[in-house]
């Protein structure tokens, strides 16, 4: 009994930690795009002349997005997906793209005013955002749901949340659906979901609420702290975001999620990061001409 659930979940003291980071050997190479040419778009225009890529993305959140600070990597399944998108540009992946950590909140003032060229980063598209900045995608879909300490008895979904204190980052759909659709259950933003994660460890909040993407993540990390509980309660697509108005960047950045999707990078992207969180690979979402068109 106890071997087995030691199995199943990974989760005994006397068992080895499970394999929570991508492992670099395991991460495809993709191939690049020699003779790409864009020159409709302005942002690939100023890229090539600078040499290379400028891509905002977050830096902790495990198997997403994170940043390893003994050596500043980056690694992620959106980290992957800024790379198959930079081969596919023309951008060798290993030597012509800079990451840069964007939080939530910050996502289109850095795109607005030229910080990044384009944004991986658990980002959900959505009307009020396509009003600031341009998609492509979707690459992913996620869904909100709640994070508790191991030892949580009460909070076992979004109808359990009354008077709890429920910790999310500032400028993100969840925190909004929180405060708008969730008014008993007590609100707290910080900047990024590690924050939140910190609090919930040292007891200041009661649980932690975001895309399931990025719970599990942290889950994965530490599976005998924290656990992942409930229905996922809202549908987040993820989406490259660009320079509003950039058409012809996201035509091609449609175009190469739909090339590496048929290749088999985004499924080896995903096996390689995402899927350490215990998720399978899905079928990936198809991509939205309307956002591009
Ligand atoms: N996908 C949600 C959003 O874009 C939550 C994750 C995040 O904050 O990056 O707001």
């Amino acid at each position: 009994m106890c071997a087995l659930a030691l199995l199943a979940a990974g989760c005994g003291r006397a068992g080895s930690p499970p394999a929570v980071g991508p492992q670099p050997g395991k991460l495809p190479r993709y191939a690049v795009d020699q003779g790409f040419r864009l020159p409709d778009s302005a942002t690939w225009k100023r890229a090539k002349a600078r040499g290379h890529l400028v891509v905002g993305s977050k830096e902790d959140q495990p198997g997403m997005g994170e940043m390893n600070p003994a050596t500043g990597r980056y690694s992620g399944f959106d980290v992957e997906i800024a790379k198959m998108i930079a081969a596919s540009l023309g951008f060798d992946p290993r030597t012509q793209v800079t990451f840069k950590a964007i939080a939530s909140a910050n996502r289109e003032t850095a795109l607005q005013n030229g910080q990044i060229d384009y944004y991986v980063g658990t980002y959900t598209i959505n009307d009020g955002r396509k009003k600031l900045v341009g998609f492509a995608g979707p690459y992913s879909i996620a869904g909100q749901r709640l994070l508790v300490r191991r030892d949580e008895k009460d909070i076992t979904g979004p109808d359990t949340m009354s008077g709890r204190k429920i910790c999310s980052a500032v400028g993100s759909t969840p925190y909004q659906r929180i405060t708008e659709d969730y008014p008993k259950a007590v609100a707290v933003a910080y900047d990024s979901y590690a924050i939140c994660v910190d609090n919930l460890l040292n007891k200041q909040v009661d649980a932690v609420t975001t895309d399931d993407t990025i719970l599990l993540g942290y889950a994965a990390k530490k599976p005998r702290d924290m656990r992942v509980v409930g229905p996922q309660f809202s549908k987040e697509p993820y989406g490259i975001g660009l320079p509003k108005g950039d058409k012809a960047l996201g035509r091609a950045m449609n175009a190469a999620l739909t090339a590496r999707e048929k290749n088999g990078d985004w499924k080896r992207a995903y096996d390689a990061t995402l899927a350490l969180s215990g998720v399978p690979a899905p079928r990936p979402p198809a991509v939205d001409r309307s956002l591009t068109s």
